[in-house]
């Protein structure tokens, strides 16, 4: 919308209260300017041990030490140049600040490298007794973790073949995204308005979104009938992609490809295997969710482009910015006190930069390192979907802010399995206070919708993707070659399942396989359905008023990487290892539908 985009301010006309306060982080370019030449001693100090951890034990720590001074102090460098650049992404002085950092730390990466080799090759023996002294009582976890990979490791000689080979083998992944993001074109769809725009990644949701059937419907024939066109190439760089993972797993000794991709957090297989099967028991409340949308659509069946558009017709509640922060205020306040006052921070500090401005980065994070305030990027619009972003992004960042107030920096950095739970159970706390304020029913309906899509999105949509996944993966263990049709065939199936008797879907959707890039990341879809379940759980402890629940959650938002992720959890009061969590949140989900139909129908 260029017309728009001609009215919106610079980031500098912003009024100052709606924007992030970076001062605290660097007072002037200069200081950034010491502090990115102030990395190369800390990189040489570094580079001093190598070759002598297995002296001592006061050598090997020293060295942790080392890398950690030297990896903190780039972080908060980086974290200066992306958050400045992303205030205006026209600018390229700021972008240079980015460009700059990241050619030291691809420099850096590389000539460290020799780290994680050097500990394992100490013989076990040595290494066992380190563990055991004072110098390393600190680093022990962490070195434990490292060594855990000492049975996946292969000699000297074969893992300097692999890290040769490791740029070829990531090749069909680059190919997909060069084909996908820049060479694949896709034709002209009539929008809303009747105009005719190029349809792109970034704007299909925006058509899938509309009131308009025959908007969805095209959007949706133009997406798929592009990548049919495609189809033999994509095959061919998803099925070079699950080789590469499989090829790796087998090397590296490990009984599969899940199996591998697991070992890092020191999940069991048992935990994805259950998440699908704890997902398949409760297809029937989706079909359910389908059937009620189906109704108040006025349709007797339902098509793939029908599931995306919001049910409630646009629930025009105009949100003052704030409004916004009352609303998160007070959904909040079952944390307690001490969350609640740091909470204030976000506001009296400015963590937030708010409005949209030219050349802002799109959409929302949160985002920061262990020497910054957690910052949180936003462009609010005024709509209620705005106000959930805003709980989503400070439920980060209050986990990054307590966990690197409790943990030291070596720890203090979460793991991407438990990243999701905190911003989605303050999205959970939201929607319980905006349910019982609001008591219109339009803005009910609409709160029951978006927090049935949610879950609809993150449980059974990841599910069925990791259950894709995984279904590729074994063939691929087993010699099947995966064809274009064998992968349309399956894909379309698992639709059918998922989706049930009230969808009866376009054939065109069985070439969706081909436009998910998560399939090339191994294994990480799963992640999205049990950080979801987890915080269905975690928000009715929170609400049910017991203090050893409030406290067990605070306990998780502490924990950052100082225990296995299972262990935080289980802690924190989820049994992830158990389906339970799993089958309560779809439970839930099936509440959920039961008050939408009462709302719309
Ligand atoms: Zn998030």
């Amino acid at each position: 919308m260029p017309e728009k985009s001609n009215e919106l301010l610079q980031h500098s006309e912003l009024p100052v209260e709606l924007t992030w306060d970076l001062i605290p982080l660097y007072r002037d370019l200069k200081a950034w300017e010491k502090d990115l030449k102030d990395i190369d001693p800390l990189v040489a100090k570094f580079m001093s041990y190598k070759g002598r951890l297995a002296e001592s034990p006061e050598v090997l720590a020293e060295a942790i030490t080392a890398m950690d001074v030297m990896e903190r102090l780039a972080e908060k460098v980086y974290t200066y140049a992306h958050l400045k650049a992303d205030e205006d992404t026209g600018n390229s002085k700021n972008s240079a600040l980015v460009d700059r950092i990241s050619a030291k730390y691809a420099r850096i990466s590389g000539e460290t490298a020799w780290f994680d080799p050097e500990v394992m090759t100490i013989p076990l023996e040595k290494i066992n007794k380190f563990l055991k002294s004072k110098a390393l009582k600190f680093y022990k976890r962490s070195l434990e973790e490292l060594l855990r990979e000492r049975p996946h490791t292969l000699s000297e000689k074969e893992e300097r073949i692999l890290g040769l080979a490791s740029d070829i083998f990531s090749n069909p992944h680059k190919t997909f995204s060069k084909l996908n993001n820049a060479d694949m074109k896709f034709p002209r769809v009539k929008n809303d308005e009747g105009k005719l725009i190029t349809l792109t990644h970034g704007n299909y949701i925006e058509f899938l979104e509309s009131h308009d059937r025959n908007v969805r419907q095209s959007a949706f024939k133009a997406m798929f009938d592009t990548y049919a066109k495609y189809r033999n190439t994509i095959a061919s760089t998803l099925d070079g992609t699950i080789k590469k993972h499989a090829f790796y797993a087998k090397i590296r000794n490990y009984p599969s490809a899940l199996e591998a991709s697991l070992f890092e957090d020191n999940v069991p297989a048992e935990v994805y295997n259950n998440l699908i099967i704890a997902v398949k028991t409760k297809l029937p409340l989706l079909h359910k969710y389908l059937e009620v949308r189906a109704k108040a659509m006025k349709l007797k069946k339902l098509d793939m482009y029908d599931i995306y558009n919001p049910l409630v017709p646009e629930c025009r509640v105009k949100v003052t910015w704030d409004q916004a922060c009352h609303w998160v205020r007070e959904a909040l306040k079952p944390l307690g006190k001490e969350y609640c006052e740091l909470l204030e921070k976000a506001f009296s500090q400015r963590w937030i930069d708010v409005m949209e401005c030219k050349g802002k980065r799109s959409g929302a994070y949160s985002s920061g390192c262990y020497d910054s305030y957690p910052y949180v990027l936003m462009n609010f619009n005024g709509t209620l979907n705005d106000v959930f972003t805003l709980a989503h992004e400070l439920g980060h960042s209050m986990h990054s802010l307590y966990s690197n107030r409790t943990q030291q920096y070596h720890y203090a950095d979460y793991s991407i399995f438990v990243a999701e739970v905190a911003s989605t159970t303050n999205e959970l706390l939201l929607h319980h206070y905006l349910m019982k304020q609001k008591r219109d029913k339009n803005v009910q309906a609409y709160l029951l919708c978006h927090l049935a899509d949610e879950i609809r999105g993150t449980v059974y949509r990841q599910t069925m993707f990791a259950e894709f996944e995984k279904m590729i993966h074994e063939k691929s263990e087993n010699s099947v070659p995966l064809t274009p049709d064998m992968l349309s065939e399956e894909y379309y199936k698992l639709n059918k399942e998922y989706y049930g008797k009230v969808v009866d879907a376009d054939k065109r959707v069985e070439m969706e396989w081909a436009r998910i890039p998560h399939f090339y990341y191994n294994f990480y879809v799963y992640k999205y359905a049990t950080g979801m379940s987890a915080a269905v759980k975690l928000s009715q402890n929170i609400l049910s008023g017991s203090k050893e629940k409030l406290e067990a959650y605070l306990g998780f938002l502490k924990a950052g990487d100082s225990k296995d992720v299972l262990d935080i959890m289980k802690d924190a009061g989820v049994d992830l290892s158990r389906p339970e969590p799993v089958l309560d949140a779809l439970d839930e989900f099936g509440n959920i539908v039961k008050q939408l139909e009462k709302a719309l129908l």
